[in-house]
This record gives C-alpha cells, sequence and structure tokens, in this order.
C-alpha cells in the first residue's frame, strides 16, 4: 500500500529568479489560453473536438516556433496542456449534470502554479537548493520539515501566493505503519464555547484569532466594498483582503495539525459529528472560519488516521446534545444550557463533554461500557 502525501515549502527566489518564475507562469498562462481558443475554433469551424494527445502532439511544433516556449520545460508545459484537458473534462462532467460553466481564458495574475515531474525540468540539488529549466541558477527552499526517509517523490507544483512563492511535492510513502495497535475510541464534539471536547473530558477552548480573524475580515470586506470600481485603492484593498485571508487559513490550517495529531497519537478510533448534515454556528459572526476550522481538522484527522492505520468515523449530528448516553431518554435543550441533567437516570455532566460521548456510542457501540482494552479489542471483532 502507498500513500500519496504532499509537503508544502516556502520558496526564496532572488529577484531575477522571481521574474523569471513570473515570467514563465505568463508563458505557461499564454499557452493555456492558446490552447483553449485553438479547441474553441476547432470547434467551431469543423465541428470537430480536440483532446488532450491533439494537442499535446502539436506541443513540439508550437515550442520550435515560439523560442519563449522553447526555454522552459516541456513537460510542465504538457501539464499545462492537461489541466486544460481536466478543466474540459470537468465542463462535460458539469453539463452532464445539467450545468453548464464553460471554461475560461485566464488572466496571467491569477494564473498562479505549474506543475512539474522531479528530476525533469525541476531539480533538488545536493545542496537542498532546487533548480528550474528557465530560470538563472538554484532557488534557495526553506525545508521546514524533512521529506519523510526513502519516499518517492513524484511531482511538484510551484505556487505563487500573494506575492510568496512555495512548492509543493507530492511524495509517495509506503503505509509503513501497519494496523493500529488497538488503543482506544474517542467521540469529539465541535462547538462555540469548547472548539472541540472530548468523551474523555478532554477541551480545547475556541482559539482568540478566530474571533478576530472574522471581525477583521469583516471589517476589510466593507472597506474593499466601499472602494471604487477599478481603482488603486480597491486593488490595495483586495490585496490586504487576500494576505489576511492568507494569514488566517494558515494559523487554521497550524492549528488543526496540532490537534488532529494528538487525537491520532491518542486513539484509533475517533468520531466526529457529519458536519455536511450539521449546518451548524448559523448566523454567528465567526461562523465561516469556525465552520473551516472544524472541516479542516475532521479532514487532517481523517488522513493522519488512515495512515497510522486507525478510523475515523462521522455519525448523524442529529440530537447528539438532547440524547442522554446513560438511559437514551431525549432532553429538549437551549444553546445556552451548558449542563446535560437528565431526569431520566439523574445523570448531571457537562453538556459538550456528554454530547461527545453520544458521538462516540452512536460511532463505535462495541466502547459503550468497557473499560478494558482487551475486552474492547474482541468485542471490535465482532462488531
Ligand atoms: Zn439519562
Amino acid at each position: 500500500m502507498f500513500m500519496l502525501r504532499s509537503f508544502k515549502y516556502r520558496l526564496f527566489p532572488n529577484p531575477t529568479q522571481a521574474a523569471g518564475l513570473t515570467d514563465m507562469l505568463g508563458s505557461f498562462c499564454d499557452l493555456y489560453n492558446a490552447c483553449l481558443q485553438q479547441r474553441i475554433e476547432a470547434y467551431q469551424r469543423r465541428g470537430k473536438s480536440l483532446g488532450y494527445i491533439d494537442q499535446a502532439n502539436e506541443l513540439k511544433a508550437v515550442r520550435l516556433a515560439d523560442e519563449r516556449l522553447a526555454g522552459y520545460s516541456y513537460s510542465a508545459e504538457q501539464q499545462v496542456v492537461r489541466r486544460l484537458d481536466k478543466a474540459f473534462k470537468a465542463f462535460f462532467g458539469r453539463v452532464r449534470r445539467g450545468k453548464g460553466g464553460f471554461p475560461r481564458f485566464r488572466a496571467k495574475s491569477m494564473f498562479d502554479s505549474a506543475g512539474f515531474r522531479v528530476g525533469d525540468g525541476l531539480t533538488i540539488c545536493r545542496n537542498r537548493k532546487i533548480t528550474v529549466v528557465g530560470i538563472p541558477g538554484e532557488i534557495k527552499v526553506r525545508w521546514h520539515r524533512d521529506l519523510p526517509a526513502g519516499a518517492k517523490i513524484s511531482t511538484a507544483v510551484v505556487m505563487r501566493s500573494c506575492g510568496k512563492w512555495y512548492i509543493r511535492f507530492s511524495v509517495e510513502t509506503p503505509d509503513a505503519y501497519g494496523p493500529h495497535p488497538f488503543r482506544e475510541a474517542v467521540g469529539v464534539d465541535v462547538g462555540l464555547t469548547s472548539l472541540v471536547a472530548t468523551s474523555d473530558g478532554c477541551r480545547v477552548p475556541t482559539p482568540k484569532w478566530i474571533g478576530k480573524a472574522s471581525k477583521k475580515q469583516r471589517r476589510l470586506q466593507r472597506a474593499l466594498a466601499r472602494c471604487k470600481r477599478g481603482s488603486k485603492s480597491r486593488l490595495r484593498a483586495k490585496m490586504r483582503l487576500a494576505r489576511h485571508a492568507a494569514r488566517t487559513a494558515s494559523q487554521r490550517r497550524d492549528f488543526a495539525h496540532k490537534v488532529s495529531r494528538d487525537l491520532v497519537n491518542r486513539y484509533s478510533h475517533i468520531a466526529f459529528e457529519d458536519l455536511n448534515i450539521t449546518g451548524l454556528a448559523s448566523g454567528m459572526l465567526a461562523k465561516s472560519v469556525l465552520n473551516a476550522a472544524w472541516g479542516q481538522l475532521i479532514s487532517f484527522t481523517d488522513y493522519k488516521a488512515a495512515y497510522a492505520g486507525g478510523l475515523v468515523a462521522k455519525v448523524n449530528p442529529r440530537g447528539t446534545s438532547q440524547e442522554c448516553d446513560c438511559c437514551g431518554r431525549v432532553t429538549p435543550k437551549t444553546l445556552s444550557e451548558r449542563i446535560h441533567d437528565c431526569p431520566g437516570c439523574g445523570t448531571v455532566e457537562d453538556r459538550d463533554i456528554h454530547a461527545a460521548k453520544v458521538i462516540k456510542h452512536r460511532a463505535f457501540p462495541w466502547s459503550k461500557g468497557l473499560g478494558a482494552s482487551l475486552e474492547a479489542s474482541s468485542q471490535r471483532v465482532a462488531a
């Protein structure tokens, strides 16, 4: 079993190299648009649909005629042609489902990435810098963490985002860990007061930056709305908003990585509510930021658990905070009631932690009432 994982690093090109990378993306953008134009014309004039093979076959001749393209990596340019092909395939898929949305011509300012095969057009040097065909010299990389040992690097994407450059490697790693040694099951309730509450009674309070970030986002959005269309100040406001969004996204990612790592290290079976059904936090100031944080936490936990041989389950969220985990009695509560106080069996517990227990037992009924892990693991086979 192999898994595809991605590793992203910051690039530090010097000014000449940064200009070279910008030119390269510009040329690739032109190539993308030219291929789109060709497809449209072929269809309009001859009623013929061009495919990837048709256009890729022509690429060699195009490179001979265009010295700009000739200077860059051939395989990277094939990726550009493939990218258009993917856009068309997605379009045809949408058409079948009755929704339009024809592939569009792209603006250079929005064409932000180029794909490479590592060792062909993009190389990692001995000194841990990278070279890109058509870009002078070696580009510095900040390896803030190592690529996994023995990993096979398949592809790399060079990206521009908010004026910074990054590289993302796709790496095939052997799924070396095998099945997770049985440890323990846990239910996780995501909420507003505690961002995360577990059935074991742990809580992660909602980080302060979530409220701050959403307030600032609203302020910047209002500022953008006030600017005149096409004006310089609008462009500046747009950049400010984009930078803020990028910063929030990286804080959120960092947070999701930490919490998910912790969960996967401690538990083999992890249950969440299925957020696609929930529609939580409506009308809240921090709604979008929170929803994104939860979604990311669940997806990170999912892939980390898969890598470690664990399991993530998503349960129907209906009534998880109303139901009693001990006797099953349903007691309606308002959002402001923070305590679960069951009139049926007399259980009194924090609302979020009790909900986490309900989630745990919905996903893993075998874990109910079992203390010893040995007992649980035999139950697990039965379940
Ligand atoms: Zn009860």
